[in-house]
């Protein structure tokens, strides 16, 4: 079997994030489709001193999966290895999209437990940057993961699972793609099971009055608050068993509201919002009166699910769950007193504490706050003050969106960061894997 990865002829173009945040000029790009190949390309990359930087579907907003020299590019490392129906453990090669697991999972009845908002990453992508969905009864993507194959600093082959090398799970499971590059990833899934979905506008008083009660009793609950509106737009998912009939949305209606109102619709507003920000309230209040009001019933992946094709910039914060009541009211207040003209709705979930050293989740039920900008809306102070008031409240920052943060203030939000930079040193003592990025938020 070759050992030389493909040679893409990505060098010297441009990589650009899905968010238009961040730009990278590897010096090579390669496209390896086995281990082997991964192998030979992290030793060679070593042996020159060029630093490696695996990228999965570019849909982080931060500079983490920047490539300063070499670029391995894993949309060819993909597909299903093995799966247990019995066990429900599926593994899959590193760079599997999240839309193809459906299809590889559903001849052997099974899904995955839960999923974020869209399904374009990979699914090493995902894990890595701690991809979270809602629901205080689920942890992030990175939780699901049982085992792992990695190629480390020096270009071996590391087996992490519950025989091989277990204590490194809760570190390399939600990697930040700081300990080598993964090629093989071992799902917990579960039985295949349906969706009821209920989206519908309501008052965000009233919704931020019962978050706690909302989350503590229904499967997953989020919801979007338009600025300069009192509606905060509700979804609300009940799991149930496959073999409940289904109540898919009809195509027609699934086409209306996603493509024309939320994503062509929204885009058009936005663009004129950014033109004319002082339209920006009245955009947020058509909005507010066009979506929502929806039930419907189907498989997890269809409903957790959606399409985004209105580009934008994110930054999304975890603080302890039942602050998130008090948290959104003062990011709302915020917004209102700097009289910012925002056309992009803010989002807020939850999820349950875990034990990935690295995640926003980690000893702690949590609530997500996320603020967006339409990507060509000019920088202004919104995000630096929201960040200073959620860094406030213990806020951490998602890894893959955009935040100020550093090592320095960093470490003492996470009480297993010091053991994460030991595993770092461990398996990547050369920094082969290091960008600037790692080296604001681990330092050197
Ligand atoms: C429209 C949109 C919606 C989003 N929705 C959500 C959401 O609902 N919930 C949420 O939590 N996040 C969400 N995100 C953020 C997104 O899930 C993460 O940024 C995720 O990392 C992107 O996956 P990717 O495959 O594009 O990874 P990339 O951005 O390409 O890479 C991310 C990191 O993973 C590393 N990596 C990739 N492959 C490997 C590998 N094989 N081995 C080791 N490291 C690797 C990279 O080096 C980099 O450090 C969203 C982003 C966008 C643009």
């Amino acid at each position: 079997m070759s050992t030389t990865a493909t040679l893409r002829p990505g060098a010297g173009a441009t990589w650009r994030t899905w968010g238009r945040t961040e730009t990278a000029e590897p010096v090579r790009v390669l496209a390896p489709t086995t281990e082997d190949e991964v192998v030979a390309a992290v030793r060679e990359a070593a042996d020159e001193g060029l630093r490696v930087k695996p990228v999965g579907a570019g849909h982080s907003f931060s500079a983490i999966a920047v490539a300063p020299d070499l670029q391995l590019d894993l949309a060819g490392l993909t597909g299903l290895r093995h799966a247990d129906p019995t066990t429900g453990r599926v593994t899959v090669a590193a760079g599997t999209r999240l839309h193809d697991i459906p299809g590889l999972l559903a001849p052997h009845r099974l899904a995955m437990p839960n999923l974020g908002d869209i399904d374009a990453q990979s699914v090493s992508g995902a894990v890595s940057t701690g991809t979270h969905g809602t629901g205080l009864g689920f942890g992030g993507l990175a939780t699901q993961v049982v085992g792992l194959r990695l190629v480390d600093g020096r270009g071996d082959v590391v087996v992490i699972d519950a025989e091989h090398r277990p204590d490194l799970l809760p570190a390399a499971a939600l990697g930040l793609g700081a300990l080598g590059v993964i090629t093989e990833i071992t799902l917990q899934c579960v039985p295949e099971f349906l969706l009821d979905a209920v989206e519908a506008p309501e008052p965000v008083d009233a919704v931020l009055a019962q978050w706690m009660e909302r989350v503590r009793t229904r499967d997953h609950v989020e919801f979007y608050w338009f600025p300069h509106t009192g509606t905060a737009l509700t979804k609300t998912n009940t799991r149930l068993p496959a073999d409940r009939p289904r109540r898919p949305l009809p195509g027609w209606r699934r086409r209306l509201d996603d493509d024309l109102v939320a994503n062509g619709l929204f885009g058009l507003t936005c663009g004129l919002a950014t033109r004319v920000p002082a339209v920006a309230p009245l955009v947020n209040r058509v909005a507010d009166r066009v979506t929502g009001h929806r039930s419907f019933r189907d498989l997890s992946p269809a409903v957790f699910t959606t399409r985004r094709a209105v580009r934008f910039r994110e930054m999304e914060y975890a603080v302890p769950v039942a602050a998130l009541p008090e948290v959104a009211r003062e990011v709302m207040a915020l917004i209102e007193r700097r009289r910012w003209r925002i056309s992009f709705p803010l989002e807020f979930r939850a999820a349950a504490a875990d034990d990935r050293w690295l995640s926003t989740a980690y000893g702690r039920d949590s609530g997500y706050v996320a603020v967006h900008r339409y990507w060509r809306d000019r920088d202004d102070d919104y995000f630096p003050e929201v960040e200073a008031l959620l860094q406030a409240h213990d806020g951490r920052p998602h890894w893959g969106k955009m935040h100020g943060r550093t090592a320095a203030d960093l470490a003492p939000a996470y009480p297993r960061f010091g053991d994460f930079l030991a595993v770092r040193d461990d398996l990547d003592p050369d920094r082969v894997f290091a960008n600037d990025y790692l080296e604001r938020v681990l330092g050197g």
